[in-house]
């Protein structure tokens, strides 16, 4: 167990050839959801995020895998299945997961978190659009590097998982921002608790066997 928040990235590969992982393990809404994806290699992006989410949500709260999943609700349209995920029972603890071209993130801990993960190769933009999400000391600082692509990137990812951490409360969030060099992944986490980084083999391993 954690006192603090954590958050994991992996390949969706590393997720999906983890034995007793599968899309067995989700509700039926979020198979459904899953089923709805087109793209096969975004479908498998989808899974491994999901996969990952239930592994840290099972690290922070003892549960197992199966038992550890995420409800979504959406303030906006007031449908279930989309929005900011949480764990039904835990309404002090905060997940959150991110996927993004074969690369997959969650996170988990007490209070709000938020994780975002790029690929390290991708430049986001355009810069009105850019200037409109990012604050202006980050795209100022980013404008000063000799090469402004990777910081505008990093900025993007840390506004990304401030975003998904929600909006600000009473407590501030911590960032923790990384590259993650042989997966060639930029990802940051943002969470009221102190965030850290765990590799994969820290979450349990034990997933129930898939049963038809
Ligand atoms: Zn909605």
């Amino acid at each position: 167990m954690t006192s603090g928040a954590f958050a994991v990235v992996a390949t969706t590969r590393e997720v999906l050839d983890r034995p007793g992982l599968g899309p067995h393990l989700l509700a039926p809404w979020e198979r459904r959801r899953l089923d709805a994806v087109r793209v096969p290699s975004r479908r498998d992006d989808v899974l491994a995020a999901r996969l990952l989410l239930r592994l840290c949500a099972a690290r922070l709260t003892g549960r197992p895998p199966e038992a550890a999943g995420p409800a979504q609700h959406c303030p906006e349209c007031g449908r279930d299945g989309h929005g900011r995920p949480r764990l039904p029972g835990h309404p002090g603890l905060g997940v959150s997961l991110s996927h993004a071209d074969g690369l997959v993130a969650a996170a988990a801990g007490p209070g709000r978190v938020g994780v975002d993960v790029e690929p390290a190769a991708r430049r986001p933009g355009p810069l009105p659009v850019l200037r409109r999400l990012l604050p202006e000391a980050e795209l100022r600082e980013a404008a000063r590097d000799p090469d402004p692509g990777p910081a505008l990137l990093r900025a993007w990812v840390r506004a990304e998982a401030r975003f998904k951490a929600g909006p600000p409360v009473a407590e501030p969030v911590l960032l923790l921002e990384w590259t993650d060099r042989p997966r060639a992944a930029v990802a940051a986490l943002a969470a009221t608790a102190p965030p850290a980084l765990l590799p994969l083999a820290a979450l349990p391993g034990d997933a129930a066997p898939a049963t038809d």
